[in-house]
This record gives C-alpha cells, sequence and structure tokens, in this order.
C-alpha cells in the first residue's frame, strides 16, 4: 500500500493532511520534518499515495526523518484521523495530541540531556500569587502554575507561557521560586497512600462479570460492556483482575479516570497490584517526566497507563482492555480546542485495536445506558454492595420548614443534619459534608439598589473569600478587595449573601469546636498532591469531618464515613443545560455513596428547598431505573440525545457587536446548508455570556443523524469568514453547554 508520495499530519490548524515526496522508504508513523510554508514543521506520516499530482503543482520533498521507527501505531493513526473527521478538528492537531509536546519542536532535547527545572518554593502561595496580580500578572501566572503543577520544565514553561523565563528570573530573586538543573529526569510522584488490603474472594456478582469480560479478552475483537455497580460494589477489583488478565497474555491495557489528582486511592491500587508496569499520566509531569512515560509504554517496558482524558493516546502496545471509570463524567470531553470525548475515542480505539472496552459507573449516563440497552454494549450489573453492607438510608430535608427567616437565610446546617454530626461524632465516627461551592459568599450585593459586583472580564458575580478578604472570579482568577461603596448607586450597604465550602467549614467548627475539619476544594487542593494527602489523612482517621465541593464525591473508599451531609442539593438543578437533572441525581448518588463503605452502616441528609423534585426523590432512594426511563422519555420528547445528536457552535470575541454579527451569520448559512435537514436553535447569548473578556453567542444544531450535522457544519466552516480575533467552536457531541 505504499506509493511514491507520503500524507504528513502536520500540527497546523487546517482541516487537511499534507502530501510530499519521500526521498527513501518511509513506514506509516514515522516522525519527519518537511518544508512547510517559508520554514520546516515536523509532522507524521499517517499515509501514501500513488496518484500523480495535479498538474502545476510540485510536491517537496521531506527534509528529514527523525524517527523511522514508528511514534504512532497503525491503530492509533486510524482512530487519530477518524477522530479528525468526526470531530471536524485539524488531524495534524489530533495526531499530535497524542504525542509528548516536545515531539511537536524540532531539535528537542531527548529524554537524558540536562533541563532546566523551576519549582515553587514551599512558602510561595495563593497569597504571593495574588500580591502579583496586579503588578506583574505574568509572573503571577508562571507562580500559579508552579504551584499547581509542583515543578516544571524551564523549555516548556516558556513555550506555554511566552516570557516566562524572564518571570522565572524575577521570582528567583524574590525567593518565590528556584531553578535547578536536572539531568536523571526523577520519577513521577504517585499518589502514595498505604496499599490497599487484599481482596480474597470475589463476590459472586463481580465473578459473574469479571467471567464475561475474560471470554471477551480470550476470545479477541471488539467487545464493549458497560459495568453499572452501585457504590462500593467493588468494580476497581474488576477492573484489576481485568487487567491483571490482559497482563497474563502478554497484553496492555488502559485506565482512564476523571481526573487523576481526585482519585489517588484508584492509582495507588493500581500500581499496588502492577507496580513498575504501569505507567501514571499526571497532568503535573514536566515535559521531560511525560516524555519518559510515553517511552517506558512505548517500548513496552510499561504495560498499564493510567490518566485522564488524554491517557485514551496513551502508546500502550496492544492494548487488550481500555477501561473507563466513572464513565458519566462531563470531564472525559474537553470542551475548548479539539473537543473530543475521551470515554468515546476509547471505544473507537477499542475497534480499531480489536480489544475489550468496559465502561464502569454507579450512575450510568443517559446516552451510555441506552446503549446497553439496544445492545450495542453488554449490561453488566453489581446490584449489591460487597459483604452485605447496605446502601445508605437517606432522609431528605425541607430546608423551607427548617429556617424561618427567608431574606438572610444561612441554611449552612439545619437542626436535623446538625443532629446527625452531633451523633456520628459522638460514636467517633466520620462524615462528609458536601456543597458544591467554593469560597465563603456566593456574591456581593448592594441592598440599596441590588446590585451585585461582577467580575470586569467575565459576565458572573464574584466570590467573597474570607481568608484572603478578597472577591474572586472563578473563571477567570479576577481578584478584589470587598469594595466599600456601591459601584451603581455609591450606596454604602455592601452586604456577602450566599454560602461557599469556606462558610460550611466555619460553620462546622464553630458548633462542634471539638471536631477535627479538613476542607477540600480547589482552593485548599492547589499544592501538588494535597489531595492525596487530605483522602489519606481522613481515611487513617486523623479527622472527622471532610468538607468540600464536588471533589469530595469521587469514587473515595473511607470505611469510617457513616454520614453524608448535602448542605444545598438544589445548586445544579436551575442551569440551561438540558443535563442538568442528569448531573444533580448523578452528584446525589454518587456522594451518597460515600456513606458506609465499613463495618457500620451509612446514612445520608440532604438539605433542599425542593424535596419533591423528582431527581431529589429518585437519587436519595437509589432508584436509577426509575430516573433513566423518565429521563430518556423527557429527552424524547424534547429531541435531546439519546433520542437526536446535537452539535453546539460557539462563537466568541472581544467585541459584543461583533460577535452577535457573527453569531447570526453563522446561523443563517447553518440554516440555508442544513434546510430540511436539521434543527437548528438560536443563535442565543451563551448563558456565560462574558468569559474572559470575550463575549459568547451559541446555537444547537439537531438531527438524528450526526453526520448531517457534521456535513452541514463542515460546508458552512469552510466557506466561513471569521472577523480578526474571533473563535468558534464546533463541538459534536457537547457537554458544555453554558
Ligand atoms: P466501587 O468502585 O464499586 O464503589 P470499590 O471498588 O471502591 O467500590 O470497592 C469498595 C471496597 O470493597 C474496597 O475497599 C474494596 O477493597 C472492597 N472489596 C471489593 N471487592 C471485595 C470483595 N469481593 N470482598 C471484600 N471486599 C471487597
Ligand atoms: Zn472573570
Amino acid at each position: 500500500m505504499r506509493g511514491r508520495y507520503v500524507q504528513v499530519a502536520v500540527p497546523v490548524p487546517v482541516r487537511n493532511l499534507f502530501t510530499y515526496q519521500a526521498s527513501g522508504s518511509l513506514g506509516l508513523g514515522a516522525l519527519v520534518e518537511v518544508p512547510f510554508g517559508r520554514g520546516v514543521k515536523r509532522g507524521v506520516v499517517v499515509g501514501f499515495s500513488d496518484a500523480p499530482p495535479p498538474v502545476g503543482i510540485t510536491i517537496k520533498t521531506v527534509a528529514r526523518v527523525v524517527a523511522a521507527e514508528p511514534v504512532v501505531s497503525r491503530p492509533m493513526i486510524r482512530m487519530l484521523l477518524w477522530a479528525a473527521d468526526y470531530y471536524l478538528a485539524p488531524p495534524g492537531e489530533m495526531v499530535f495530541a497524542a504525542l509528548p509536546p516536545i515531539f511537536k519542536k524540532r531539535k528537542a532535547a531527548g529524554g537524558g540531556g540536562t533541563v532546566l527545572v523551576a519549582g515553587a518554593e514551599d512558602s510561595a502561595g495563593e497569597r504571593q500569587v495574588l500580591e502579583l496580580v496586579g503588578r506583574a500578572p505574568l509572573q503571577a501566572r508562571v507562580l500559579r502554575h508552579l504551584i499547581e503543577s509542583g515543578e516544571a520544565d524551564v523549555a516548556v514553561l516558556e513555550r506555554h507561557i511566552p516570557g516566562a523565563r524572564a518571570a522565572l528570573c524575577a521570582l528567583e530573586r524574590k525567593e518565590f521560586v528556584r531553578v535547578f538543573k536536572h539531568t536523571r529526569l526523577r520519577r513521577p510522584r504517585v499518589a502514595d497512600l498505604p496499599p490497599p488490603g487484599e481482596v480474597k474472594n470475589l463476590t459472586a456478582e463481580q465473578e459473574r462479570a469479571l467471567e464475561k469480560v475474560v471470554d471477551a479478552l480470550d476470545l479477541g475483537g471488539y467487545g464493549a460492556f458497560l459495568l453499572h455497580g452501585v457504590t462500593g460494589s467493588g468494580k476497581t477489583e474488576v477492573y484489576l483482575r481485568a487487567i491483571g488478565h490482559a497482563l497474563s497474555r502478554g497484553r496492555g491495557a488502559i485506565l482512564l479516570v476523571p481526573e487523576i489528582s481526585l482519585t489517588p486511592q484508584l492509582v495507588s491500587r493500581v500500581t499496588a497490584r502492577f507496580g513498575q508496569r504501569v505507567a501514571v499520566l499526571h497532568s503535573g509531569l514536566s515535559g521531560g517526566e511525560r516524555l519518559d512515560e510515553w517511552r517506558r509504554l512505548q517500548q513496552g517496558d510499561a504495560l498499564v497507563a493510567v490518566g485522564a482524558r488524554s491517557a485514551v493516546f496513551a502508546p500502550v502496545r496492544n492494548p487488550a482492555i481500555l477501561i473507563v471509570d466513572e464513565e458519566h463524567d462531563s470531564s472525559y470531553k474537553q470542551s475548548e480546542r479539539l473537543p473530543y470525548s475521551g470515554r468515546d475515542l476509547a471505544m473507537v480505539r477499542a475497534r480499531e485495536e480489536g480489544s475489550v472496552v468496559l465502561l464502569g459507573t454507579a450512575t450510568p449516563s443517559v446516552e451510555s445506558y441506552a446503549h446497553a440497552r439496544s445492545g450495542r454494549s453488554v449490561l453488566l450489573r453489581l446490584t449489591e454492595r460487597v459483604q452485605q453492607r447496605t446502601l445508605p438510608r437517606v432522609e431528605v430535608v425541607d430546608l423551607k420548614e427548617t429556617l424561618p427567616d427567608p431574606v438572610e437565610r444561612v441554611h449552612t446546617i439545619g437542626p436535623r443534619l446538625a443532629d446527625c454530626l452531633a451523633e456520628t461524632l459522638d460514636r467517633g465516627e466520620q462524615a462528609i459534608l458536601f456543597h458544591n461551592r467554593r469560597g465563603y459568599s456566593s456574591f456581593a450585593l448592594c441592598k440599596d439598589c441590588g446590585h451585585s459586583v461582577k467580575c470586569d472580564n467575565c459576565s458572573v458575580a464574584l466570590v467573597h473569600h474570607q481568608k484572603e478578604q478578597q472577591l474572586r472570579c472563578h473563571y477567570c482568577g479576577l481578584s478584589r478587595p470587598v469594595p466599600s461603596r456601591c459601584g451603581n448607586c455609591g450606596g454604602g450597604r455592601i452586604r456577602l449573601f450566599g454560602l461557599g465550602t469556606e462558610k460550611c467549614e466555619e460553620e462546622v467548627r464553630r458548633r462542634f469546636p471539638g471536631a477535627r475539619v479538613i476542607r477540600m476544594d480547589s482552593d485548599s487542593t492547589t499544592r501538588r498532591g494535597a489531595v492525596s494527602d487530605m483522602i489519606s489523612r481522613f481515611a487513617s482517621g486523623e479527622a472527622d469531618i471532610l468538607v468540600g465541593t464536588q471533589m469530595v464525591t469521587k469514587g473515595h473508599d473511607m470505611p469510617g464515613v457513616t454520614l453524608v451531609g448535602v448542605v444545598l442539593a438544589d445548586l445544579g438543578i436551575h442551569l440551561p443545560d438540558f443535563r442538568a437533572a442528569e448531573r444533580t441525581f448523578q452528584l446525589l448518588m454518587q456522594v451518597a455513596g460515600r456513606a458506609g463503605r465499613g463495618e457500620r452502616a451509612g446514612r445520608g441528609v440532604v438539605q433542599t428547598f425542593m424535596p419533591g423534585h423528582e431527581c431529589i426523590v429518585l437519587a436519595t432512594e437509589h432508584r436509577f431505573e426509575e430516573f433513566f426511563e423518565k429521563e430518556l422519555d423527557r429527552r424524547r420528547q424534547l429531541g435531546y440525545p439519546p433520542h437526536k445528536r446535537l452539535l453546539l457552535i460557539r462563537a466568541s470575541h472581544p467585541d459584543r457587536s461583533v460577535v452577535a454579527g457573527l453569531a447570526r451569520k453563522v446561523a443563517s448559512a447553518v440554516r440555508v446548508e442544513g434546510a430540511g435537514r436539521i434543527e437548528v436553535l438560536g443563535p442565543v447569548v451563551s448563558p456565560l455570556a462574558r468569559l474572559r473578556g470575550r463575549y459568547r453567542w451559541q446555537m444547537l444544531l439537531k438531527s438524528s443523524a450526526v453526520k448531517v450535522l457534521r456535513e452541514v457544519s463542515l460546508a458552512v466552516m469552510m466557506r466561513l469568514k471569521a472577523p480578526r480575533g474571533a473563535k468558534i467552536l464546533f463541538d459534536v457531541d457537547p457537554q458544555d453547554m453554558l
């Protein structure tokens, strides 16, 4: 199938492959340098052709072969080209998304050489960042990055944040960071939690599920499974044994998790079981570390890759199984550049590699469950918790009745939740308190004119953070002191309303002075390894109450927890997103699932102003099937997935009128092109009307065939002339509707 010409995927924002003449013989997946425009660029050989070029076109020759050995395997190339086509993405960018970033760069340093690495000093913290934000924004950005990632390769940093090198010098003088040389790149830090106890005998249900998966592994070829196992039913053990089986056959495995730093227990179980054969792909890896792990997999030194959505591209050789844990999690979908779904691509890769794909969750997404219903995947069920443990009994508390003051209602901990917390503490047991909003108060409001303090760059209210005495934007990071006068009417009665995790924590400490409390949210966990530390401290009984955002709901297995409190279940229900009910349902089921995973039974208390709301009732009574039926019915009536398919087009621009005009133009082009074939909703101002200084408009395309949506979009995309500074996102199967 080789020809005279090679087709090269070059990482440029163009939906084309580029044809070159090969000087020698070149294999599929080779990394090359090719003349491009006036310069030279890196690319990957993804195809061949014999067809002579059209008259008048001269075909240039490949300049250099960087690696003749394939950097991307044949099945991966098929998957990546499929993905580029499906998600209307530039194939070169898609292909390079599967490679360590360093591959894009010409004359990139190899893994062995010396690299400069910068890391934040221990003293550097949020406060230093805040001090810098106004005076030296670039330094603030660099410092924030380092605090979050621990350390980073200076060259990589410079590439992501131009000017980072100079900023680092200034930061080093202030002793906020340290720059040092690394010759040998260290192995990435994996969650260092105590290795969990071994599971000797599987439950009958685990046994049955595993058997089906193992049969498929032995049979070879593609097979898709949905493992619907209630919380605490031992899904992880099924994953581990399936991976073990793959390894025993000399094949590899990929395990995807929504966010690796949030699941240290799962990661430590995998590494405890399979040791050096595991490569953990963590977003905090420096460029060199990433390359190291990539090489270990590529060379077959490691056979199991664990990571977030992009680990679907891990160069695992001959993977027998791809597992997607918590498949319902929306973070599998990348929503900005290259909007692909790691979960869906896992299925595509499995098809191309001839392997098994296993989606696991306690709360399947409506789409995946419908797939299983229609026979496109095999449903495996774990209906009971291990060791005859029961699912927690969950009480719903109506806040309308318990909190009489309607104006400045402080709905933190009602009497029933307080009683339960007191009982739990008395018995020496642990509790989790979940509230899905960080910060102290939710917003600052003028009592005279009702004006609220908004972000300058985003159309959202600023959130009050008590510790820093600042108002902060949760989208762009802007921060400023609480104004003493209203910017609208000049009145002096600015008050803080609403409630965040900081205030929950304060309230818990005030009411239970003896209790040891840990707060876990993205403000308290900026330091690398913080989540893992908190979870291991809590799991080992060093604290009594864990307060936090949805971070506390994620799969943690803490046997001492017997009570889960939900401070306000209503937060997400009213979002203008057709999945709002589904997300709320999943969140409630997941958080309740943290209780009663040890010897003592667990219970839950859910506070809400809408005790009768269907998704609250069904979630607290663990009635998944009913929720699914009702939701499916609703989706059918309203024409949402899985009944219809969606494609979201979002335009953004710093200028309000430019984006409005652009959105209208795109919408009418889409309507003309798709006349009679698709339904178009909008264009409308996005619910999040302005983000990081850019105004946003969007429209939603619907059809029962995703192919039609893509065809129409592509035709429009090709003709579209966007004004300077505009961005237009075409998002197939969108998750982010805001
Ligand atoms: P899930 O992911 O389904 O919520 P986990 O996989 O975290 O559940 O398992 C819950 C707990 O049960 C873990 O501590 C695990 O070690 C334990 N476990 C799993 N399978 C068994 C079994 N067959 N017998 C006893 N304990 C088990
Ligand atoms: Zn903002």
